[in-house]
């Protein structure tokens, strides 16, 4: 089924559609250079080499089409690894259109979508997981997502699963000997030692799982509660820090009450800025309520900001205050107090009497002052987040999954061990560990898998 799929010639358009300088047409398959060639006009290209680029134009019958600029790849030198040629020509979508219907009419056929990389995939040019690299690559909207997936693409995720793969293995082949020779009762496979490799095999398969809360944060977003009482100037901040005056400004303390959510891509990092009601005792039910989500907001947060009025917000009761958001963090070393209208204030003043506070900012949101300061603050605690660090970090929910039903498996196998059960159900519980490890990186597939994952991508990817 896969081969003959593989024997035709696919083709689409490669750029976005619609009016443009340049639109690129991608061919790829046994066929491709001859389509070209069949209605070409200029050099013969099927007798160039490999990586040249020729002018001519391509006409249907009589009528000339556009003039063309066509690059060749012969195999294997291509993307997909097959014969392969990108025709590039006037971005009218009447000409692609006429062109691409053209090359159908020669043999070409319509290629569904994300087929230039699943035959990539499939001729062995990238892995699984590097397929879908291209996909985030393509849809990275920050510096952050953009070096993660190249990471991927780089396979830097491919390598670490080898790595975990190949002692798997090692372990499983042991187990599978002692198997062989159950009746004479020996013992290949030192269970201590085997079960060390175990721990360390799901250490770092642990390192790998809570590096999704990571990855995951920098495609949709760092998330950064601004809290802070009613007036304090949140608000004013989160439209500071957007430019635009979209959350809702008022002198009534309370207003905020609704979570409003905003994003904004600083220092290459993707933050989501989500203002809470104000924190404070109160009696007030819609606020109550208000209260336990912004609490729920900061247990999800990366970083919190507290905004206070210092005229507002004594020495003593900020202390208290930000002693209880740290019980509310994961990691409260991320908390950023943050004094606001200082234009209003004695800076220094401010500075001494909170002096006690880690992280302390003064800023003046209404007067956009020393907003940068903060920004700054925030992309260093960000980069404490260590994105950009080499280790690996896994951005893709399938790959997590995986990940985790593996970690389950080894689980169930260290607790065999300890229970001296039988190498058979160890052994099986060590070949389902190396499955779900495959399935990331595509050794181990199936047709279905591949569609969902495909399907995903746009045409002409
Ligand atoms: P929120 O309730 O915390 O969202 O507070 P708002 O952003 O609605 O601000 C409350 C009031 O404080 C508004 O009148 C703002 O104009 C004012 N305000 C906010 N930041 C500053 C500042 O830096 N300096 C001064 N003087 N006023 C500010």
């Amino acid at each position: 089924m896969q081969q003959d799929f593989q024997n035709d010639t696919i083709v689409a358009l490669a750029t976005p559609a619609g009016t443009g300088a340049i639109a690129v047409i991608r061919l790829s398959g046994p066929d491709s250079i001859r389509i070209v060639n069949k209605v070409f006009h200029g050099k013969n290209l099927e007798e160039q080499p490999s990586h040249t680029l020729h002018l001519g134009t391509i006409n249907d019958g009589e009528t000339l089409i556009d003039e063309v600029l066509v690059s060749l790849f012969i195999a294997p030198r291509s993307y997909t690894k097959e014969h392969s040629a990108e025709v590039s020509c006037h971005a009218s979508p009447y000409i692609i259109d006429r062109l691409i219907r053209l090359f159908i009419r020669e043999g070409a056929r319509a290629a569904k979508p994300g087929e230039f990389t699943q035959r990539a995939f499939l001729n062995g040019q990238l892995d699984l997981s590097q397929a879908e690299a291209v996909a985030d690559l393509i849809a990275s909207t920050s510096g952050a997502s953009h070096r993660v997936a190249l990471q991927q693409l780089r396979g830097g995720i491919s390598g670490k699963l080898q790595q975990l793969r190949e002692q798997l293995i090692q372990f499983a082949s042991l187990i599978e000997l002692e198997l062989d020779f159950s009746e004479e009762d020996v013992e290949f496979a030192n269970r201590e030692q085997l079960s060390s490799l175990v721990h360390q095999i799901r250490l770092e398969l642990g390192r790998m799982i809570s590096s999704f809360e990571l990855g995951n944060a920098i495609k949709s977003g760092l998330p950064v509660v601004i809290s802070g009482k009613p007036n304090a100037g949140k608000s004013t901040l989160l439209n500071a820090l957007l430019n635009e005056e979209r959350a809702i400004v008022s002198d009534i303390p309370g207003t905020t009450r609704d979570i409003i959510e905003d994003e904004l891509v600083i220092g290459g990092i993707r933050f989501r800025f989500i203002d809470t009601a104000g924190i404070r005792e109160t009696t007030d039910k819609i606020e109550a309520i208000g209260v336990e989500r912004a609490y729920g907001k900061i247990k999800q947060s990366a970083i919190v900001l507290y905004l206070f009025d210092p005229r507002e917000v004594s020495p003593v009761e900020l202390g208290g205050i930000l002693d209880e958001i740290r019980t509310h963090m994961a990691k409260p070393e991320n908390l950023l107090a943050v004094a606001n209208k200082i234009d209003l204030l004695e800076s220094e003043k401010v500075r001494s009497d909170y002096s006690f506070a880690e992280n302390l900012l003064l800023i003046s949101a209404r007067e956009q002052q020393n907003i940068t300061i903060l920004t700054d603050a925030l992309l260093e605690k960000a980069q404490a987040a260590r994105l950009d660090s080499d280790e690996t970090i896994i951005s893709n929910i399938r790959h997590i999954e995986a990940l985790t039903r593996t970690d389950e498996a080894l689980a169930n196998a260290l607790e065999m061990m300890e229970q001296l059960v039988s190498g058979e159900l160890l052994a099986f519980e060590i070949r389902q560990a190396l499955h779900y490890l495959g399935e990331i990186t595509g050794s181990i597939s199936n047709e279905d898998l591949l569609d969902s994952i495909f399907s995903k991508f746009c045409i002409g990817k």
